[in-house]
């Protein structure tokens, strides 16, 4: 094969690179340590006209059964931090491969706020910007100033603005308009070092109170939580073997609300939801599914639903894909038949 440095595969299973552990293999299978390893395995996947499908730390990602008759490309690029100050700012520059968590962690030790709500997110530096990530009211949007990425369509790097990436609610250029030309190599972030954790969201104000929180104690208290709910990706635990929240919370109109509310006999008030961009209201995909019939530990087959967490749909052991899809599936049908509302799928899917 035409290639000097990086190592292409064959045959890869794809389940071990998931934490849905899931899927089949990859027809060709690269892992790139560097940008110029990258170009590399690009090349050579033009060469050979194969499908290229970028693989960062698998954790929002569903494999089907027939794999991927492609080239996957595995970032594990791990260059240093570049971090620079510039007055009460302290810049960031990460490469992709970086364990998220990990970065989270140096950074509230550093006793800096801006991503401590982030804490235990499983995946890789490289993919938050891609869906946005957020969590408890901070988004990956807030602090990133900047993402370098191979632009595919100019066979360039390029680095793209916090503008030019089109953030909004999970989403961004990445995974919408431009879904497929741009591989993320590195995110730079930008902390203002006077600010203090912003705390939300009920669970973390009923965990520390009127208390203002050190980014440190943050990042423990979301990991706790996160535990809780079976969130946190723990070796060995079977609610860990999924892909985090397996359906979108749904943006939907006022009217929506009101016929939910007026079909369970519910004041619109009493059902939960928050307000939402040009007057609409998010709802919770959890509570519409647990209403729905689908409560924490529901088991199909060799899929289920977590015992602790509603929206987790996991791996119960030896699931195939196809056992996942049938779950989603009837879920889907159930809520539609119920609701009037499709959920959308979150985690990426890579074939059938
Ligand atoms: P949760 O905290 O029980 O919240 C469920 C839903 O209620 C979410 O839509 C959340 O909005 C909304 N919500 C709760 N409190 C809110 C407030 N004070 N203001 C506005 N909206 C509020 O959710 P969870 O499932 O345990 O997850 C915890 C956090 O992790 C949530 O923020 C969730 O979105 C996030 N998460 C993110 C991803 C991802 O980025 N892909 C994956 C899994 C979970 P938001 O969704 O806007 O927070």
């Amino acid at each position: 094969m035409p290639h000097s440095q990086v190592d292409i595969r064959q045959n890869v299973p794809l389940a071990p690179y998931t934490t849905f552990g899931i899927g089949g293999a990859a027809r060709y299978f690269a892992e790139v340590h560097t940008e110029e390893e990258l170009l590399e395995a690009v090349d050579f996947a033009r060469e050979q006209e194969l499908a290229l499908f970028t693989l960062g730390g698998g954790s929002n990602l569903l494999v089907g059964d027939a794999g991927f008759d492609g080239l996957v490309l595995h970032i594990a690029i791990h260059d240093p931090t570049k971090i620079t100050i510039d007055g009460d700012f302290a810049i960031h520059t990460v490469a992709a491969g970086v364990v998220w968590n990990d970065f989270v962690l140096s950074v509230c030790e550093e006793e800096i706020s801006g991503i401590e709500c982030l804490a235990g997110i499983p995946g890789s530096v490289g993919g938050t910007p891609v869906q946005n990530v957020g969590a408890y009211g901070q988004e990956v949007a807030e602090t990133i100033v900047s993402v370098r990425a191979l632009d595919l369509k100019r066979k360039a790097f390029a680095d793209l603005s916090r503008e030019d990436c089109g953030f909004a609610y999970r989403r961004s250029i990445f995974n919408s308009t431009e879904r497929g030309r741009y591989i993320v190599t590195a995110v730079t972030f930008r902390f203002d070092m006077t600010m203090k954790p912003r705390l939300t969201y009920a669970d973390l104000t009923k965990y520390f109170g009127d208390r203002q929180a050190a980014p440190l104690e943050v990042y423990h208290a979301v990991r706790a939580i996160r535990h809780g709910k079976g969130m946190l990706i723990v070796e060995g635990e079977a609610d860990s073997r999924s892909a985090g929240s397996f359906f979108k919370n749904p943006v939907v109109e006022q009217e929506v609300l009101k016929r939910i509310a007026s079909a369970l006999k519910m004041d619109v008030d009493s059902v939960p939801h928050w307000p939402a961009d040009a007057g609409r209201v998010k709802l919770p995909a959890a509570w519409l599914l647990e209403k729905a019939g689908f409560v924490k530990g529901f088991t199909m087959g060799h899929a289920g639903i977590s015992s602790r967490h509603t929206l987790a749909l996991i791996n119960r052991g030896d699931a195939k894909a196809a056992d996942i899809f049938a779950l989603r599936d009837t879920i889907q049908a159930q809520v539609k038949a119920e609701f009037g509302i499709v959920l959308e799928q979150e985690p990426v899917q890579l074939g059938i």
